[in-house]
């Protein structure tokens, strides 16, 4: 084809966005097209189709970041070429990783202030997760292996437990045990664990920030019933805490409350940078207590700046841009800013629990009180209303509110509930106005027809 033929076809940008051959046709959805576009042609088509998406603003069902500083876009941007994989390459960004580790180890107790805590980042809690299940599997192997007893059916015990739990048991073939959630209770409970673990047991997962009504399980006392047991037993079993939210929230709003290193039972944790550590989608982190919690044959070594630097990892390459932001967000915050804004997160989730709590259809289960800003709630008698928790989900959305309905854990499935978080850049206003749209969305399911006002009309 003639070049000034090609030229035609793709538009040039001196077209008009929306009369180039881009804009007048479906987009190619199926082959690379053969010829080259504009980029700004193709940027306008592309936000276009984004606009489709949920407005994450309005997703209130996400634990994980949807509002940056400009500076974080700034950083995210330096870094877009960086590749965190390579050390040698981008020792400062390592060295930053490290900071990072070190800050976490400082903020969640380790011993001797974090001077024999290791830890990396990763992709998020679910890929963190791998890695602190695989440090336990490996140990636990160790040692029956020196004891010359079988290895072949490890179990892991937990509540109830985000997917990646359920991934990591199936990709790395342990049995999961789930402890059933008991009526009344939002997680693992202590006396429960007697029946669950054995010699198998690799460890317990404790969840600070239960995935489903955002209440924290009780670390300490899963713990000290795992000391009875050892006593009891001789079964000297792990914790693992999985505080992919709570390990943002409990050190400034709970910094009382004992659920890390301080524990002395609790051998790593996993939390999410990209959820209330407030870093843009991407990062999360692991953390050991020791090294003699994280078995030396997980551990690769590359070099970096002429030495040795060990990794722990799934990935190879991966982007640098979310560490760096991460550091940002210490710095810029301080203790201080990450308390006053969680401060006025729970303030706003606190204020919505009462609002709903009001509305008379619900009850709560949980009132953003002592754990993460966020408010849970069900249908306090399903049975006997004309609309379910579903159809509310749906009259919120018409208004762009994503307050998703889903059904708790298999052994509770019957009890269908809502949840609402609140973050950073969620504020009170907002949440008024969310509070608003229920209310008005209820009593147009309890009339059985939409308002005038919802069909958008301006007439009375
Ligand atoms: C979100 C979440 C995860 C998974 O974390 P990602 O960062 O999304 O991979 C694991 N556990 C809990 C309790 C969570 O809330």
């Amino acid at each position: 084809m003639a070049l000034h033929k090609a030229r035609e076809q793709a538009g040039s940008s001196a077209d008009d966005v929306f009369a180039s051959p881009l804009s007048e046709r479906p987009l190619s959805k199926r082959a690379i097209p053969e010829l080259p576009t504009p980029p700004d042609i193709v940027f306008q088509v592309l936000r276009n189709e984004l606009l489709l998406d949920g407005n994450a603003a309005q997703n209130l069902a996400t634990f994980c970041t949807t509002w940056a500083d400009d500076e974080v876009r700034r950083l995210m941007d330096l870094c877009l070429d960086k590749n965190i994989v390579d050390k040698d390459e981008y020792p400062q960004t390592a060295e930053i990783e490290s900071r990072c580790v070190n800050i976490l180890a400082n903020l969640w107790h380790a011993p001797d202030g974090g001077g024999n805590a290791v830890g990396c980042s990763t992709t998020g809690s679910s890929e963190a997760a791998m890695l602190c299940g695989l440090a336990l599997k490996w140990r636990w192997r160790n040692r029956r292996r020196e004891a010359g007893l079988p290895t072949d059916r490890p179990n892991l015990v937990c509540g109830p437990v985000q997917v990646c739990w359920e991934k990591f048991a199936r990709y790395f073939d342990v049995e999961l045990r789930q402890v059933p959630v008991e009526s009344g209770a939002t997680g693992l409970e202590p006396h429960q664990l007697r029946d669950y673990v054995d010699e198998n047991t690799i460890g317990v997962v404790a969840i600070l920030g239960v995935t489903y009504t955002c209440t924290y399980e009780p670390v300490a006392e899963i713990a000290a019933e795992l000391d009875r047991i050892q006593a009891e037993t001789g079964l000297d079993i792990p914790v693992h805490v999985d505080a992919a939210s709570g390990g943002f929230i409990a050190p400034f709003l709970h910094p009382d409350l004992s659920w890390d290193f301080r524990v002395p039972r609790v051998a790593s944790i996993n939390s999410s940078g990209h959820k209330y550590g407030m870093a843009p989608l991407g990062v999360g982190w692991a953390l050991w207590r020791d090294t003699a919690a994280l078995p030396a044959d997980l551990v690769f070594h590359v070099s970096y700046l002429g030495g040795d630097m060990p990794t722990l990892a799934l990935n190879f390459s991966r982007p640098g841009g979310q560490v760096i932001a991460q550091y940002f967000l210490f710095l810029r915050l301080g203790r201080e800013g990450y308390r006053r804004v969680y401060e006025a997160c729970a303030h706003t989730a606190q204020g919505l629990a009462r609002q709903i709590a009001d509305m008379g259809p619900f009850t709560l289960l949980y009132d953003g009180v002592g754990a993460l800003p966020a408010v849970s709630y069900t249908l306090t008698d399903p049975d006997s209303r004309r609309w379910s928790l579903y159809d509310l989900t749906d009259r919120l959305r018409m208004r762009g509110w994503q307050v998703p309905s889903y059904p708790l854990p298999p052994d509770r499935q019957e009890t269908v509930i809502q949840r609402v978080l609140v973050r950073h850049g969620v504020d009170r206003d907002e949440i008024d106005l969310l509070a608003d749209d229920m209310r008005r969305a209820i009593k147009e399911l309890d009339d059985g027809r939409p308002s005038d006002a919802s069909r958008g009309g301006f007439h009375h």
